[in-house]
This record gives C-alpha cells, structure tokens and sequence, in this order.
C-alpha cells in the first residue's frame, strides 16, 4: 500500500522529466502534464556536465548518454580574432577522476527524447496546457486548456520562463529579455572536411561583447553545433525564436578566425532565440505548490548549466521530500530552497556575467557537486 502523496508535475522539459522520473523511481504516484502536443528533434546541441551526469545515474540513463554523446579532453576558450588560447579546462579522463561522471555533450533533441523515456508513459500527458491551479482544499485541483480538471496532493511548476505556477505564486510579470540573442545551427561534419582547419570537440571562441560556442553533438562526430551569444538592443518578435541567415552571421561576426568563417560558410539554417532572465525570486513554493528550473531562475545561457540547475532542483527536491517525509511536504519544500537558492542564484549571475571559462579557472563548485551527495543545510527560520 503507497502512502506517498501524488504529485503532478507541470512540464515535461529536461527539468520536469528529471522530477518526473526521479520522483516514480522513488515511489511517487507521479504524473506528468506536458503543454505540447509531441516533442520535435529541434536543432541545438547541450552541454552535460559530471553535476548532472550524476544525476543521470540516478535515473538510469549515465550509460546510453554516455555512448551517445561526444566527450571532450578539453573546454578551449580562444580569442575569436586570433585565435590565441586563454583557457585550457581539462575535462575527458580528468573530469571523470576529479568530479565523478563524464562531460559530454549532446543533442538536446536526443537527450529529451531518452529522459522522456524513463518517465512512465501511462501517465505522462500532451496536449496539456494548465491554465488554473486552486490550492485551497486538500488537494490542488489544476484546471487544462482543454477544459478537464486533475487533482494531487503536491504540484511541480516545471514549466519553463513563462511559468503558469509562477505567475500563480507570485503575479504576472515578464521575464526580462537580457539584450543578447543566441544563434543556433547544426552543421553536417562532412562539409567541413573541405577545410584546412581543425574543428575542436568543444570551444568557445571570444571577442569584447560576443561569442560562439561549438561543439560535437553526437559520439560520431557527424553533427557539429554553434550557439552564439550576441547583443541585440530589443526582441519584438513574439515568438520564441525566428530564423536568421549566413548574411546575418557573417555580420555578427566579421573579422572572427577562419574557423568561425568557415562554420558560418557551412551553416544551412540557423535560429535566432532571445536570452531571457529573472532576478532571484523571492518565493519559490506555497502549501502545495513548488518551482523548479528555468520557472524559477531562468538565465542566459553562457555557462550551458541552465538545464543542469533545473535537474539538479528535480534531484534535490526528491532528496528532500525523503529525507524530511512528503507528509511534512512545506518542511521539505524550505529545506529544498534553502538548499538550492544560493547556488541557482550564482550560477544565474555568473551566467550573466559571461565569465565562466573565458580565462583559466577551477571549475569544481560547478562539476564536482553532487545533488544526493552534497552536505544538506538546514532552513535558519521557518
Ligand atoms: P523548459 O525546458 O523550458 O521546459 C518547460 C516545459 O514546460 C516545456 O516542455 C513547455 O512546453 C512546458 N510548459 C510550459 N507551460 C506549460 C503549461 N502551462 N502547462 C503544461 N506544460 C507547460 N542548459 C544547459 O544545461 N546546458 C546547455 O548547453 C544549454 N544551452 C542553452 C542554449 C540556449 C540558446 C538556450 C536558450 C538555453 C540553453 N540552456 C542550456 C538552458 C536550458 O535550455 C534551460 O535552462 C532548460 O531547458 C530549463 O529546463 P526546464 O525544464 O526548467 O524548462
């Protein structure tokens, strides 16, 4: 007989099929609502750090990702004009010895795919859109675009910057578009062999007030990513991101290295997406109600850890609720901001900031952290 609360979850992006997953893995009657009708194999790649491939033990999937994806020696920071190295983060062999689990990266749309099949399908939903939740009983009762209403005794808003549980807790506010754009492409590795030039498994090429992230996205090396960061005064699109042109990146980035060029010569669609942020939120759950991921601290993008914090949130949020019992579920809630509020909000201003491995730094607050593992600090008031 289970006596575990049922939670929903709102969101099956990689931070609510982390929760989701976790979350029945520890014997929670557990389902998960998803706003999209089906997932698409969009074109970007991830960064999966050993912090999340920790996690990813957990939920069963360390081994498949770890043959799917591709697995830089190192993180290379080099000056997009020059092309002169500032930093050389060791990761390959050195990540695994020194912070537990691999550092790969992957195609976003393949690692979705994979976390979404660990969720059991029998209760996970598309076509779910929450539009209302009224926590005011013993059980939330949330209510669908669709017109239907569900109940469970806890809900998860795992549902992205624009989050409905959000706005729920804490009114309808914008989030703030940060001024920089990210272009994304994917590139076929074969059309790069006409060059002269050595396409690294995973760097970042740097000027004053822009970048270009690349990396290999599968384990076979025939899919080749760049994601840029590029300042642009306003975003009147409406949509959550438009197509862009060569033309367009030839401008962004006129006078970069060979290799910059060469990519952006290779380059058949591209993407341009808006970088959004928040400032901490000063309340992250209420009675039943809990946020996690990008609901609650969405960032810009330059540490590529912005879906590594929202599973981290969905790892310690199961942590939590074990270690104080569901039944106690605002005592666990507290104990899982307190737990992650610090390191969410820092990792947002480094994100911010883009200074994460531009010069040579230990990355180890980052890498080494362990969401099961890490010491458990406790709330100083309730
Ligand atoms: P989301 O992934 O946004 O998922 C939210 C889900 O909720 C969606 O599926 C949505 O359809 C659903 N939803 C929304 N509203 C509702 C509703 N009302 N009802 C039901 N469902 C709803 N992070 C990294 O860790 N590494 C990287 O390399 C990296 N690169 C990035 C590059 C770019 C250009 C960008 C923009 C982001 C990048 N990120 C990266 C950040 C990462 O994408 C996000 O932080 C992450 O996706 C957040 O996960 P989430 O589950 O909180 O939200």
């Amino acid at each position: 007989m289970n006596n575990k609360p049922t939670i929903a979850v709102i969101g099956a992006g990689l931070g609510g099929a982390a929760a989701g997953a976790l979350l029945q893995k520890a014997g929670y009657p557990t389902k998960v609502y998803e706003q999209a009708p089906a997932f698409a194999r969009l074109g970007a790649g991830i960064h999966l750090g050993p912090n999340v491939m920790k996690v990813m033990r957990r939920i069963g999937i360390e081994e498949k990702l770890n043959a799917m994806g591709s697995h830089p020696d190192y993180w290379f920071s080099r000056n997009g004009m020059t092309g002169e190295y500032q930093s050389r983060i060791p990761l390959g062999e050195f990540a695994r010895e020194n912070y537990g689990a691999a550092y790969i990266t992957v195609h976003r749309g393949d690692l979705h795919e994979l976390m979404v099949s660990t969720l059991d399908q029998d209760n996970l939903y598309f076509d779910k859109r929450l539009v209302d939740v009224d926590d005011s009983g013993n059980k939330v009762v949330m209510t669908f675009a669709d017109g239907s209403t569900e109940e469970a005794d806890l809900v998860i808003g795992a549902d992205g910057v624009n989050s409905r549980l959000r706005e729920k807790l804490l009114g309808p506010e914008a989030p703030i578009y940060s001024g920089w754009v990210a272009h994304r492409a994917i590139i076929s590795a074969e059309k790069l062999k006409a060059y002269d030039l050595d396409f690294e498994a995973c760097v970042k090429w740097w000027s004053e007030d822009r970048h270009m992230m690349v990396y290999f996205v599968t384990g076979d090396e025939k899919e080749y990513y760049y994601v840029t960061g590029v300042p642009e005064p306003d975003w009147n699109h409406g949509t959550s991101f438009v197509d862009s042109s060569r033309e367009e990146m030839r401008k962004a980035f006129e006078g970069y290295h060979p290799t910059v060029q060469a990519l952006i010569d290779c380059t058949e669609t591209v993407t341009k997406w808006p970088l959004l942020e928040r400032n901490p939120l000063p309340l992250w759950h209420e009675n039943r109600l809990v946020l996690l991921g990008d609901a609650c601290h969405p960032m810009k993008p330059h540490m590529a850890q912005g879906a590594a914090m929202a599973i981290e949130d969905a790892a310690m949020l199961v942590r939590c609720l074990e270690e104080v019992g569901a039944e106690h579920y605002q005592q666990a809630f507290e104990l899982y901001r307190t737990n992650r509020f610090e390191r969410a909000s820092r990792v947002q201003q480094v994100s911010h900031d883009n200074t994460w491995l531009r010069e040579d730094e230990d990355p180890a607050w980052v890498f080494a952290y362990d969401p099961f593992e890490v010491p458990l600090k406790q709330p100083t008031s309730q």
